[in-house]
């Protein structure tokens, strides 16, 4: 097994390869549990203001459409940078994936202007 928390080498079939991984790495977990909520809804909401976005611009109102789509785009990714998910991998994807889209905001709200 890997260390859910570090992704050192474990004992046999431990989870966390110590006490202060256990102790990150549940807290991490319970965090998890708790925002899954939030963080799925916030990804529901940037889905919807991207959907809302491109769908302006094939209207021919790119100015708006560019404003939705960055402001989708800034949801989702302020959504996984601020909740990250309990697995590793997952937690990684999540920094990631949520650094990217924020970028993506980023230029996507320079085009705007
Ligand atoms: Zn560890």
């Amino acid at each position: 097994m890997k260390c859910q928390y570090c992704g050192k080498k474990t004992v046999g079939s431990a989870v966390y390869c110590c006490a202060y991984c256990r102790e990150k790495g549940e807290a991490r977990e319970r965090f998890g549990r708790k925002t899954r909520v939030p963080f799925a809804v916030m990804l529901v909401l940037a889905a919807v203001a991207a959907v809302a976005g491109v769908a302006l611009i094939a209207a021919g109102k790119a100015d708006n459409g560019f404003l939705f789509l960055s402001g989708g785009f800034a949801l989702a990714g302020i959504g996984m940078l601020a909740f990250p998910r309990s697995g590793r991998s997952a937690n990684a994807l999540c920094q990631v994936g949520g650094t990217l889209l924020f970028a993506l905001a980023v230029a996507v709200f320079l085009l705007w202007r």
